[in-house]
């Protein structure tokens, strides 16, 4: 059986209640873990804002140097996490190594942060005087995370929240406890102190809501759906946290006359069905300019319809299966909606029940063409291996179609013409845009989040996540020896 991890112990729901985590290949029960509630979250908030006055205090670079340690225990545990990611979560098991080495990368680069955290200083505007803005830590993090990067997104808010010297609750998803609580045990191995990194898995509405509304809470760092991040949001408000949210995504490859459509084809076929279209990137919308459509969508439903279903750990296995009962049937009922929205159903469109998959909850990949912009399953997140075609005419119809959606995460552009790709860079309205690539394959260096409905303006990653988990301080020094009034001395000469 697992367990919470406060203070340094492991430690059982006080209700002793537990819940299963399933396989969602074959429905295997993997194991059981606290089923929490609010009391355990009490209780790993009082001990994060109880480690976080020393924390704090650590030197940056020491802090750093825990996360190396961290970064150096994944790559021994590499293979081992990612063949029980491929189990819990369900992703082919090349793309779960890619989940674990997601987590190495942004460990090494946080850890590297240790001896950044660059703040700045700036000339001011009186003599005998210093000025100088600097990082501070916030306090307690509430970090909630998803099911669909188990090991990378927890990654993304924990590494940048400890370099920078906060304390963290983490709440895994209900659907992936086991791979959060062998997370934190990398960190426990590393030598991190007691306290600062808890995790406290259950519910959402029980365990997310107790650390969201914790008054010692400070910042809540959230990645999950549009509708679950407006909750957050509401919830926090009252308490005046800070909050940064990832939600939805409905992406958008847009393929111009010229592309190189070998080229286009291998990312879109990558983008739309890999991670069975569970990706917040995944493209689930198609723009084709007219004249390669027919082209483009026959060769295209050829390839899908070679893409083999299965067990994420076979090697024969090109598209896992959907993470619950719960998924495919939400995945089930958009593909009816959009038979009903007249979009043209080119292949897919049904739960996959022969042999062994009846076993867990796969979906056959699925192509509609003749879909208009309009449409709810070219405007709602499906979030499942169901890719929307839409027709265009040029360039500037491509761009309005791609902007026009609640969401604003990733966007893609086939082309050989520069002059496209680069007014497509100016006018694509999301905070990620590829070129000659799919709308998948961030790398954590660089900002990671978008516009609209995706958010709510912060991103993850690169140095931009260090906004999200400190505060500026600016600091004066007067070494003038006198009362120096700025804006009212402003008669006071330099003399040289
Ligand atoms: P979800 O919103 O159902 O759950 C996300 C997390 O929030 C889980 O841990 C859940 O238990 C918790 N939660 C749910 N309701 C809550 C509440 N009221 N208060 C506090 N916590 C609550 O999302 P999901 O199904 O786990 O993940 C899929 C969604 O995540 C998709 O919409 C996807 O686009 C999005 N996503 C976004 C990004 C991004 O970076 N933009 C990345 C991955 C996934």
């Amino acid at each position: 059986m697992y367990r919470n991890y406060i203070a340094g112990q492991w430690v059982t729901a006080l209700s002793g209640e537990v819940f299963s985590s399933i396989n969602p290949a074959n429905g295997e029960i993997i194991g059981e873990v606290p089923k929490s509630g609010r009391a355990d979250v009490e209780r790993a908030v009082a001990a994060a804002a109880e480690a976080f006055p020393r924390w704090r205090k650590v030197p940056a670079p020491k802090r750093g140097e825990i996360l190396y340690r961290v970064a150096r225990k994944l790559e021994e545990n590499k293979e081992r996490l990612s063949q029980l990611l491929t189990r819990e979560m369900g992703k082919v098991i090349a793309e779960a190594r890619g989940d674990v080495q997601e987590a190495i990368d942004m460990a090494y680069f946080m850890a590297g942060e240790g001896r950044r955290l660059l703040g700045y200083t700036a000339p001011v505007e009186l003599p005998n005087k210093f000025g100088m803005a600097l990082r501070d830590p916030v306090g307690v993090v509430g970090v909630i995370t998803p099911w669909n990067f188990p090991i990378a997104i927890p990654s993304w808010k924990i590494f940048p929240a400890l370099i920078a010297g906060n304390t963290v609750v983490f709440k895994p998803a209900s659907d992936t406890p086991i791979l959060g609580i062998e997370f934190v045990k990398v960190f426990e191995e590393a030598g991190l102190p007691p306290g600062v990194l808890n995790i406290v898995t259950g519910p959402g509405s029980a365990v997310g809501e107790a650390l969201i509304t914790h008054p010692a809470v400070k910042v809540i760092s959230f990645t999950g759906s549009t509708e679950a991040g407006r909750r957050v949001s509401e919830l926090a408000a009252p308490g005046l946290k800070k909050v940064s949210l990832e939600l939805g995504g409905k992406n958008a490859i847009i393929v111009m006359d010229d592309a190189d459509l070998d080229l286009a084809l291998d990312g879109i076929v990558w983008s739309a069905f890999g991670t069975t279209g569970q990706r917040c990137t995944a493209c689930s919308r198609l723009i084709v300019q007219k004249g390669i459509h027919k082209t483009l969508v026959d060769r295209l439903v050829a390839r899908v319809e070679k893409l083999r279903l299965g067990d994420g750990l076979l090697p024969t296995t090109d598209v896992g299966p959907v993470i619950n009962r719960r998924a495919l049937e939400n995945i089930h009922q958009y593909v009816q909606i959009g038979v009903q929205e007249c979009a043209r159903l080119l292949t897919g469109g049904r739960i996959a029940l022969e042999g062994e998959l009846a076993k867990g909850y796969f979906y056959v990949p699925t192509v509609f063409d003749e879909v208009r912009p309009e449409m709810r399953i070219a405007q709602e997140e499906i979030f499942g291996p169901v890719l929307s075609v839409i027709e265009v005419n040029d360039l500037e119809e491509a761009i309005e179609v791609n902007n026009a959606t609640a969401y604003g995460l990733s966007s893609s552009i086939f082309t050989e013409n520069v002059n496209a790709a680069f007014k497509a860079i100016r006018d694509l309205s999301t905070g990620i845009v590829y070129i000659n690539a799919g709308t998948i394959g961030a790398e954590i260096q660089f900002p990671f989040g978008g516009t609209r409905g995706t958010g709510n303006g912060h991103r993850e990653a690169g140095q931009a996540a260090l906004e999200v988990f400190t505060e500026w301080k600016s600091v004066y020094v007067d070494y003038s020896g006198r009362l120096q009034r700025a804006q009212i001395d402003t008669d006071t000469l330099v003399q040289i």
